[in-house]
C-alpha cells in the first residue's frame, strides 16, 4: 500500500495521474463565465503540482438551503470534493455564527478525525467586494480561482495553517496577483508533495470501498 502512495505521489506534473472531481454548488448565481474562468485558474494550479481537476456543475433551485438539504456527508464518495458558493445571506449567517474575521473568503471544515474534508465554502460576495474595493474588476474571476484553490488546499493539507507566500497565503496583496495572473502564484514544493501523496490516499481509499462492496 505505501508503495503504491508513493508512486502515485511521485507521479508529478509529467505524468498526471491523480484526479479530484470538483462538485460546483453555485448558490450565490455567480455567472457562468466567472465561474468557468475560475475553474480554469483552479484546473491550471493543480495541473502544476500533478492534480488534474474534473468539474461537476450541480443544479439548483433557489430555494435550496445550502447548509442542510444538499450535502448529505454519508452519500459522497471518498475522493469527491464539494465547492458550495454561497449566497451572500447565508454566508453571513455563517460569519455570525462561527464568529469569522471579514477578510475570509472561504472555509473547509475538517473531518472529525482531522483527514479527509471533502467540502468547502466560497463566500462570493467577499471577492466581489475585494476587487471592487480595488479596481481590479477583471479579476475577479482569477481571484475567486484563488480563493476556490486555496480552500481546497486545506481540505488537502488536512489544516487549517497558512504559509507566509503563495496559494496558501492568508491574505493576497497586489503583487501576489500580479503573479497569480502569470500563473505564478502556486502551492510550494512540500505542500505539492503532502497533496499529491493524500489524493493518492484518498483514490486508494476509494478504490479500497469499492471492492468491499
Ligand atoms: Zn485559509
Amino acid at each position: 500500500m505505501a508503495v503504491i502512495v508513493l508512486a502515485l505521489a511521485r507521479a508529478g506534473p509529467a505524468e498526471p495521474t491523480l484526479t479530484i472531481t470538483l462538485r460546483v454548488l453555485n448558490y450565490a448565481e455567480v455567472p457562468e463565465k466567472t465561474l468557468i474562468q475560475a475553474e480554469e485558474e483552479v484546473t491550471r494550479i493543480f495541473r502544476k503540482i500533478g492534480v488534474e481537476s474534473v468539474w461537476r456543475h450541480i443544479s439548483l433551485s433557489s430555494e435550496q438551503n445550502p447548509a442542510g438539504s444538499v450535502f448529505r456527508r454519508s452519500s459522497f464518495p471518498f475522493l469527491e470534493l464539494s465547492i458550495l458558493i454561497i449566497s451572500r445571506s447565508a454566508a453571513k449567517t455563517m460569519a455570525e455564527r462561527l464568529d469569522l474575521k471579514k477578510e475570509v473568503f472561504g472555509l473547509s471544515p475538517r473531518s472529525k478525525d482531522g483527514r479527509g474534508g471533502r467540502l468547502a465554502y466560497v463566500f462570493h460576495h467577499r471577492v466581489r467586494e475585494y476587487v471592487i474595493k480595488r479596481t481590479l474588476f477583471e479579476q475577479e474571476a482569477l481571484v475567486l480561482g484563488l480563493v476556490i484553490a486555496h480552500e481546497i488546499g486545506h481540505l488537502l493539507l488536512n489544516h487549517t495553517n497558512h504559509s507566509r507566500t503563495g496559494i496558501m497565503r492568508e491574505r493576497w496583496d497586489r503583487q501576489d496577483l500580479r503573479l497569480a495572473a502569470f500563473g505564478d502564484l502556486v502551492f510550494s514544493p512540500q505542500q505539492a508533495d503532502l497533496i499529491r501523496a493524500e489524493v493518492a490516499r484518498r483514490m486508494i481509499k476509494r478504490e479500497n470501498s469499492k471492492n468491499r462492496k
